[in-house]
């Protein structure tokens, strides 16, 4: 395995992440590639034969995430990979390949950083995350709290986190559509720093270069203000620089909301190219950190008992868990409570602490649009 200049072709056996020559991001040359996939495998490791080979493998099940249609765009969700994030390819590649200290201490940066913490943290490394109170972003912070690393706020300003190796864990995007697909009329990828659309460009050229698929057209979802080394490097190589307006983009943003799926206001621009270009194109959506929000919406189909504790509380009105777990008896109460937390969690249930006999209780209470589906739900019927 060598490190080559994705500029000028500067080449070396050791690990560089910016060529000394002329300062561009470095990228990993395979000595030998070949396609040879692990089927039972359920992560980018799957398409190990095609990546570096890892000094230990530290990987929570990244990749593979859906290709599907929403309202006719066909999409690759990317909101689906652990930590909500693409970057979590990335991370997987270089916390597998890197020597790693017993420490290390991270600027705050926007979508790596959390991503990056979380597979460090699988790998037994101690993280420090350094924030930058005037630039950082909340969603994300909120996140990265719930981790158990140490957070201060004495950070100088984010710092990219482009690696060889983040390169290699974005290929993977390309290896999948193949896998899935075989071939794709297009791909419009959200470019900010441009290492993602990099690295899918590289996981396509690689299959081109086995005789396995062509490069096929890549259109940039351009959010910046300044084209970035690589982005100008994409281009050279064919990938076309789109604008999207962006009223236009926030829309989209706002109906993929509608949907559920969360994504970045780039990644919208990026549907929204999807959306005009037509014609089977591919749009990469790339996530926020609110991907730990995002359930309840979706109306998901109520467990049996989920059902009964509704039609319990249609009946009685507010009631508290002991309550409602005396009328329907053949359930623990532990049972009753987890299924209450998930009538609250998809708003089905509202709940509010109250006094009883000088004791704080939590009273339960099913909402007027928690009204559930089917016959006996309508036959009950609201009381006027
Ligand atoms: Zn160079």
């Amino acid at each position: 395995m060598r490190y080559r200049c994705i500029k000028c072709g500067y080449t070396s056996s050791s690990f560089t992440a910016r060529c000394p020559e002329c300062g561009y991001p470095m990228e990993v040359v395979l000595e030998h590639k070949e396609w040879s996939l692990d089927e039972e495998e359920p992560s980018i490791w799957r398409y190990g034969s095609l990546l570096p080979p890892p000094k230990r493998r530290v990987s929570l099940g990244e990749g593979l995430t859906p290709l599907r249609r929403i309202e006719g765009i066909v999409v690759k969700d990317e909101t689906k990979n652990p930590t909500g994030s693409y970057v979590d390819r990335g991370s997987s590649v270089l916390v597998s390949c890197s020597d790693l200290p017993e420490e290390l201490e991270l600027d705050f940066s926007q979508d790596v950083t959390v991503s990056i913490s979380t597979y460090l943290l699988k790998s037994g490394v101690r993280v420090k995350v350094r924030v930058d109170p005037s630039s950082v972003e909340l969603t994300e912070l909120l996140y990265l709290s719930n981790l158990d690393v140490e957070i201060s706020f004495d950070g100088g300003g984010g710092r990219a986190y482009e690696s060889p190796f983040m390169i290699e864990g974005f290929k993977t995007i390309a290896f999948e559509v193949f896998e899935s697909r075989g071939r794709a009329d297009g791909l419009v990828i959200p470019a900010e720093s441009g290492v993602l659309a990099y690295g899918v460009w590289k996981g396509f050229l690689e299959l081109e270069e086995l005789g396995l698929s062509r490069v096929p057209p890549i259109y940039l979802a351009y959010h910046g203000t300044v084209k970035t080394g690589l982005l100008e490097i994409l281009e050279d190589r064919g990938a076309r620089l789109m604008e999207v307006d962006a009223t236009d983009a926030l829309k989209s943003l706002v109906q993929l909301a509608k949907k559920g799926v969360y994504i970045k206001p780039v990644a919208a621009k990026a549907y929204s190219l999807a959306k005009e270009l037509g014609g089977g194109v591919i749009a990469v959506l790339t996530g926020t950190g609110l991907r730990k929000w995002e359930h309840g919406a979706e109306g998901r189909p109520l467990t049996e008992l989920q059902g009964r504790i509704l039609d319990v509380l249609r009946e009685e009105g507010e009631m508290t868990a002991y309550q409602i777990w005396r009328r329907i008896e053949d359930v623990s109460l532990q049972g009753v409570y987890k299924a209450l937390t998930k009538l609250v969690e998809a708003g089905m249930v509202t709940s509010r602490r109250a006094m009883m006999k000088r004791r704080k209780i939590r009273l339960y209470r099913a909402n007027e649009s928690g009204s559930r589906d089917g016959p006996e739900g309508e036959a009950e019927g609201i009381p006027d």
